[in-house]
């Protein structure tokens, strides 16, 4: 027998997905020479997700859960799942069978031939509206621009890891996650494999227009300082620019004495220099804020409920003991 694989799925009000998705690993694991585990992370659902875990799991004795003790978000509910996972490699995938378990081979086949990371790209999604394809390119060109960790279109958080890539991620103590530019971040050898996105299987997504523009900020907040320099850059510019512009002013103030309209300079100064004001203060109070969640420490999640033994290496502070 092989090695062992653990798969990681966050759940949040899937209820109807989690035997479909169960099943599929089953198939694929059928034919497949491999020890493995599926850890459920039920991210806090209010349907009756867990209770169906639960059922799966009296039945298959490689079916394990952990409850959240609310909702913690898809990446804490992840990094829950990574901390906890002891395989010799952990596979990360959405629970809503949109990330196609017929992948899995073809990534074990790419761990085998030495590749530590193997993540995966999706091409197109069927059956998804134009705006949310849009915004989904719009992302990345943003944070490609913007951030200092490049990522590439479409990848989500579907992919393979070995376990020496998760004992580093178990590392981080970071309070905002960003799985997906960590995993970047960290290297190692990593490989791409392309896949067509299904459909949802049932339920709808979670990720609304603010939850996305939450996450677009995340992403460029939690790996780059660059939008404190663009702040920089934006404040001397605009300042030239009124300086140039008022220089014609004075210029003919001086040279015919006559005075040009000053309520209209004051007024356009002031508004000007109070937008440019509340821009950089609040670029600088977004990383205030982060620092200030990061000096607290708290943990990313809190574990309520688990069939899953989770006394190992885990740091003290990721798990509080109900
Ligand atoms: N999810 C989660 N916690 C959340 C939101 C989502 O665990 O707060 C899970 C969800 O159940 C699914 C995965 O994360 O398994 C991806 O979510 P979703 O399908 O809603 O995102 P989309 O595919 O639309 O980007
Ligand atoms: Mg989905």
């Amino acid at each position: 027998m092989g090695r062992k694989v653990s798969m990681v799925i966050p759940v949040y009000n899937e209820s109807v997905n989690v035997g479909v998705i169960l099943q599929a690993i089953r198939c694929e694991f059928k034919n497949l020479d491999y020890h493995y585990e599926v850890i459920f992370v039920d991210d806090g659902s209010s349907d009756d997700t867990l209770d169906l875990i639960k059922e799966q799991a009296l039945t298959y004795d490689n079916v394990f859960y952990l409850r959240l003790s609310r909702n913690y978000g898809h990446q804490n509910a992840l990094k829950a799942g990574l901390d906890n996972a002891k395989g010799d490699c952990v596979i990360s995938m959405d629970g809503d069978m949109q990330h196609p378990p017929s992948l899995l081979p073809k990534m074990l086949a790419f761990w085998e031939q030495g590749f530590e990371v193997v993540y995966t790209r999706r091409l197109d999604t069927e059956g998804v509206g134009f705006f949310k394809k849009l915004s989904s390119k719009l992302f990345y060109k943003v944070i490609n621009f913007i951030s200092d960790v490049k990522m590439e279109d479409g990848v989500a958080d579907f992919r393979l890891l070995d376990k020496k890539v998760v004992a580093k991620l178990k590392e981080f103590k970071e309070t905002d996650l960003f799985l997906r530019g960590l995993v970047k971040w960290v290297g190692f050898n990593q490989v791409a494999i392309d896949y067509k996105a299904a459909q949802r299987h049932s339920g709808k997504t979670k990720y609304s227009l603010s939850r996305m523009i939450a996450f677009a900020v995340e992403s460029v907040t939690s790996f780059s300082v660059r939008p404190l320099i663009f702040s920089v850059y934006l404040g001397f510019i605009l300042s030239l620019l009124t300086i140039l512009i008022y220089i014609p002013y004075l210029a003919n103030a001086v040279m015919t004495k006559n005075h040009f309209p000053r309520w209209a300079s004051i007024l356009s100064l002031v508004a000007f220099f109070g937008g440019l004001n509340l821009t950089l203060i609040g670029i600088v109070g977004i990383y205030i804020g982060k620092l200030f969640m990061q000096s607290k420490a708290r943990p990313n999640y809190i574990i309520s409920e688990t069939n899953k033994p989770i006394k190992e290496k885990i740091p003290a502070h990721d798990i509080v003991e109900f």
